[in-house]
């Protein structure tokens, strides 16, 4: 049976990253991934400003940035006043050499990272193969994987599982995956049509509250990407149907005809795994927490959680196996998953909606004025939205 030191499984974003942090810091990594080439699926295109600073250490950031648009401003705005809440995390100059967020699909540093990855003496990509089955013991994992043309083992002296929502590995492993799903589903649209020219002073990042039907409008290098809720009762073929498209569009910017380049629907989830490590094997990234889109953690987490546990991973395999050092990886963050992601995206999403509460929502706009009018409170907002309150908070845990 074939062997290698890590076996990251997955090669979406934080697959990706994982095996390039581990092969950087000389170690032995094999990347196995399902499909045949890294899914191109448009999903995150948020880059928060912590993970552009992990992405600097990988000599990958200039890549992300140049492929992405800087976008420093975001914008909070009511659907129906068209009042505008700026916030600008330029303000973060000090804090950090990224003082903006990057709009880039995350296939593009997937794609990016698994071809250098290739042509690293000290790691290998497998697209093709799918993880089947993992059985652990003491000194290692085994894992069976499916090739198009064979079943294969590989011997792993540990294991990332960074499979996504649908992890096979976490199935193995019987791990609680606890929360629950949102009743609504979410419809990602999106278009070449220029948003900008039709709704006056949009940011490059929008999010617009109504208590009727909120939107997320992102704009990314070749499309804007809008984003929206639509109730359970509505089938997902209405929805990706040319008559609600054409509705949405004459409701928005007065154009039925707007053309589409892609339609998708989500279903979304707020979900945590009961534990991230277990033995030489550690979920990560979607594979051990989910959370709705607002606010762009969860490519972002999900690279968090990988840079959290590299370094533990390289070390123990350096000077041995120290179970305390996973120990401390899932406390730390899990805590963040919980106290904060899972809190904020929650948060994030109330702030938008409201559900036909017209004075609730009026009172929610209200307090982000008062934040943004106030120093203090509008750095500390920044710096919660921009992720680096998580990344504080897990130092904390011993
Ligand atoms: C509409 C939308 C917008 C979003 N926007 C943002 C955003 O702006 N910012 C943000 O941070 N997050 C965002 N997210 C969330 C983000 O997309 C996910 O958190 C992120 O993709 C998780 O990355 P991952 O690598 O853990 O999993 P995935 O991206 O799902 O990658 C998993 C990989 O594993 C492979 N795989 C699956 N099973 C196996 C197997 N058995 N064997 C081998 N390989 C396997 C898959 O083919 C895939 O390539 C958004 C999500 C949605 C739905």
């Amino acid at each position: 049976m074939e062997s290698t030191a890590v076996l990251v499984a997955g090669a979406g974003p934080v697959g990706t990253v994982a095996a390039c942090a581990l092969a950087a810091l000389g170690v032995e990594v094999l990347l196995c991934e399902a499909g045949a080439d890294c899914a191109q699926d448009l999903r995150a295109s948020t880059f928060h400003p912590p993970t552009l600073e992990m992405l600097d250490q990988l000599d990958i950031v200039r890549f992300v940035i140049e492929r992405g648009l800087k976008a420093p401003v975001y914008q909070y705005r009511d659907r129906h006043s068209g009042e505008r809440i700026e916030f600008d995390l330029s303000e973060l100059c000090d804090r950090t050499r990224f003082p903006f967020r990057v709009q880039c699909e995350q296939h593009i540093l997937a794609r990016a990272l698994a071809r250098r990855l290739d042509r690293q003496a000290n790691a290998s990509v497998l697209f093709n193969h799918r993880v089947t089955m993992i059985e652990q013991s003491d000194e290692s994992v085994t894992v069976a994987l499916e090739t198009p043309n064979a079943m294969e083992r590989i011997s792993a002296r540990y294991v990332i599982d960074a499979e996504g929502a649908n992890s096979i590995i976490r199935k193995w492993l019987g791990v609680a995956f606890e929360g629950f799903t949102w009743p609504e589903k979410f419809l990602c649209l999106s278009t070449s049509f220029d948003l900008q020219r039709h709704i006056p002073d949009l940011a490059l990042v929008n999010y617009i509250s109504d208590p009727d039907q909120w939107l997320v409008l992102l704009r990314t290098p070749r499309v804007w990407r809008i984003l929206l809720p639509a109730g359970e009762e509505t089938s997902d073929s209405e929805l990706l149907s040319d008559q609600f498209k054409q509705q949405f569009f004459d409701s928005l910017v007065g154009d039925p005809a707007v053309a589409t380049a892609h339609r998708t629907v989500y279903r979304v989830h707020q979900r945590v795994v009961a534990r991230m490590a277990h033995g030489r094997v550690f979920l990560v990234g979607d594979a051990a927490h989910l959370n709705n889109p607002l606010g762009g953690f969860g490519m972002n987490s999900g690279i968090h959680d990988v840079w959290n546990l590299h370094g533990k991973i390289a070390h123990c395999l350096k000077h041995g196996h120290d179970a305390a050092l996973f120990e401390r990886f899932d406390r730390q963050r899990r805590k963040v998953t919980n106290d904060l992601i899972q809190t904020q995206t929650i948060r994030n999403k109330e702030m938008m909606e409201q559900k036909g509460d017209a004075e609730a929502h009026r009172r929610r706009f209200e307090e982000m004025r008062a934040i943004n009018g106030n120093d203090a409170r509008r750095y500390d907002f920044l710096l919660r939205q921009s992720m680096f309150h998580g990344l504080e908070n897990a130092s904390g845990v011993s």
